[in-house]
């Protein structure tokens, strides 16, 4: 048959344990790599088409949002002319890639693993500086990026090698899973590592060619992912890598007719644009181009009059205001019973008033910054018109310091058409609203055009069996905070405008970067 017959055993899938900050050693290890990677600041990272490294004219450089004056790294701006030569090279490199048995291509992802997991405070602090991200929330990126080549490197053997099909007289009859091409990963900054390394690792091990085009934002941290993917084994003409502006370098590789494939993580907006020039045939294009896009959302939480109101003011302040309240899966709405909506305001607010902000470099704070100038004056601008549509009961602008430092916000009795509770801010902003009763809430919760991450506190049973039927989200969660999904656990990707669904970090996603072909010998 087609395929070698995988020998590659590893020990079943386990998370990344996340590192306890409280112990001595593991907060000493993290101010040496802070210092360690502050003295590389300023560095030019290369591109890599072709399997050469290459330089433009034009140069971006990334800042680090705690204290815009420090440069983190200069960049590449691809012209859209490299960005076509990457697809090229890659789309030639295909039919090399392809045969590297998939226990090759796994081991790699295995080794890549071991290599981020030795230089975990290393690549944390980076994450730290280049895109502002708290201790705790810059080792859970680097954590789920260990997760993800963990994961896909297992999937990828479960689904090497022919599968069973239903036996059919006189035939032998199998099915092989074979990659797609030559694509694009096209990811957003707000999981500069795992986003980045996850959807690049998935397509690669699946056989396919890949031009990484990271965000703008955060470009150095995925070179050093790059650098790591390589020195584990990932040849550079199978990973190329890309940087520039988005609608110039990653523009050009979603239209290009050797483009196979299309790995998209980031706004509503982008992901559209991407979704109708992926569907138009260029010239001389042989496929309809796959396209798997993960958007952006506007996820709730229900806190029904029967729950456990402290419990849901942690899970609720938690999800609305960590790492700034810029994940996708981040509770932008708190949808609260009437009979409890002054206590848990109430409660609320005191917990929310604990948050520190400040540079995400120091321990002490539990909000850093927001990810660039242009995103702050946005989220103030949503709060001037929040201010208008409801109650500021907390913050409402900028917090002290030279960063990009929002407050934590909370606009209390927001109607649930109004424009805060509709339109994705992507900042610490939270609009809480009050419903009659659950069927209320419920409805509330879908009446938006996304569908990501949604939470329920309640202790009632009948009514968390309703919202498993009814909440129309991709990853609901009962009575716990609707952000921090694990590698498969919780396997990730929402609905309606929040994108394909194609769950990351679970069983179906490397299927969106293979193909099944069924065979059939008559014997
Ligand atoms: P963005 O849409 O601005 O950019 C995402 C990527 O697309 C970047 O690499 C950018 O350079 C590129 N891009 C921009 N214009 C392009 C174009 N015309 N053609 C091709 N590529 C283009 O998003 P962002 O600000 O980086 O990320 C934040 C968004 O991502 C939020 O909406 C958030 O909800 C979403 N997000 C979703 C998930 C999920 O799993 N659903 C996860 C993380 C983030």
């Amino acid at each position: 048959m087609a395929t070698a017959e995988v020998r590659l055993h590893k020990p079943e899938f386990t998370n990344e344990p996340f590192v306890n900050f409280s112990k001595p050693e593991n907060k000493a290890a993290m101010e040496t790599a802070l210092k360690k990677v502050a003295s590389e600041f300023g560095r030019e990272y290369p591109m890599y088409i072709g399997g050469d490294e290459v330089r433009s004219k034009e140069k971006i450089k990334s800042t680090n949002p705690s204290h815009p004056a420090q440069v983190i790294g200069v960049v590449q701006s691809a012209s859209a002319k490299q960005a076509r030569q990457a697809i090229e090279s890659a789309h030639a490199y295909f039919d090399t890639w392809k045969k590297v048995p998939a226990e090759r291509r796994a081991e790699i992802l295995f080794r890549a693993a071991a290599i981020i997991r030795q230089r975990k405070f290393d690549l944390a602090a980076l994450v730290c500086y280049e895109v502002g991200k708290t201790w705790p929330e810059a080792d859970a990126d680097i954590a789920e990026t260990i997760d993800f080549l963990e994961y896909y490197g297992r999937e990828m053997l479960r689904l090497a090698g022919p599968h069973k099909v239903v036996p059919y007289q006189n035939e032998r009859n199998f099915m092989l899973y074979i990659p797609l091409g030559a694509g694009a990963a096209i990811p957003p900054w707000n999981f500069p590592a795992a986003i980045a390394t996850g959807m690049t690792a998935a397509a690669l091990v699946a056989g396919n060619t890949v031009v990484l085009k990271p965000s703008e934002e955060s470009s150095v941290i995925a070179a050093k992912m790059v650098d790591i993917l390589y020195e584990a084994g990932i040849p550079k003409q199978a990973l190329q890598f890309v940087t520039g502006l988005g609608e110039v370098a990653g523009d050009a590789l979603v239209k290009d007719p050797k483009t196979r494939f299309i790995a998209f993580t980031g706004s509503k907006d982008v992901g559209l644009v991407i979704s109708e020039a992926a569907g138009k045939r260029q010239p001389g294009q042989l496929w309809i181009k796959r396209a798997v896009l993960e958007m952006g959302g506007k996820d709730a939480t229900i806190v029904d009059e029967e729950a456990d109101l402290d419990a849901a003011a942690e899970g609720v302040a938690q999800a609305a205001f960590g790492y700034q309240g810029q994940k996708c899966s981040a509770c932008s709405r708190a949808i609260v019973s009437e009979k409890v909506y002054g206590t848990f305001v109430e409660k609320l607010v005191e917990r929310a008033k604990k948050v520190n902000v400040g540079p995400a470099e120091n321990p002490a704070n539990y909000m850093g910054p927001v990810i660039s100038e242009g995103a702050m004056n946005g989220i103030l601008n949503y709060i001037e018109v929040g201010k208008r549509e409801g109650k500021l009961v907390l913050g409402g602008g900028r917090a002290a310091g030279d960063g990009y430092f929002v407050q934590p916000t909370i606009i209390a009795d927001v109607s649930p058409n109004a424009r805060i509770a509709q339109e994705e801010i992507f900042g610490p902003v939270l609009a809480v609203i009050k419903a009659k009763d659950f069927d209320d809430a419920l409805g509330i919760a879908n009446n938006t055009e996304f569908g990501l991450t949604g939470a329920v506190y309640s202790k009632n049973k009948a009514k968390l069996e309703k919202a498993e039927e009814i909440f129309h989200v991709g990853n609901l969660y009962l009575n716990r905070k609707c952000t921090g999904a694990m590698v498969g656990a919780h396997p990730f990707g929402g609905f309606n405008m929040s994108g394909t669904d194609s769950k990351t970090g679970g069983k179906d996603y490397l299927l969106h970067f293979l193909q099944a072909k069924s065979i059939a010998e008559k014997v």
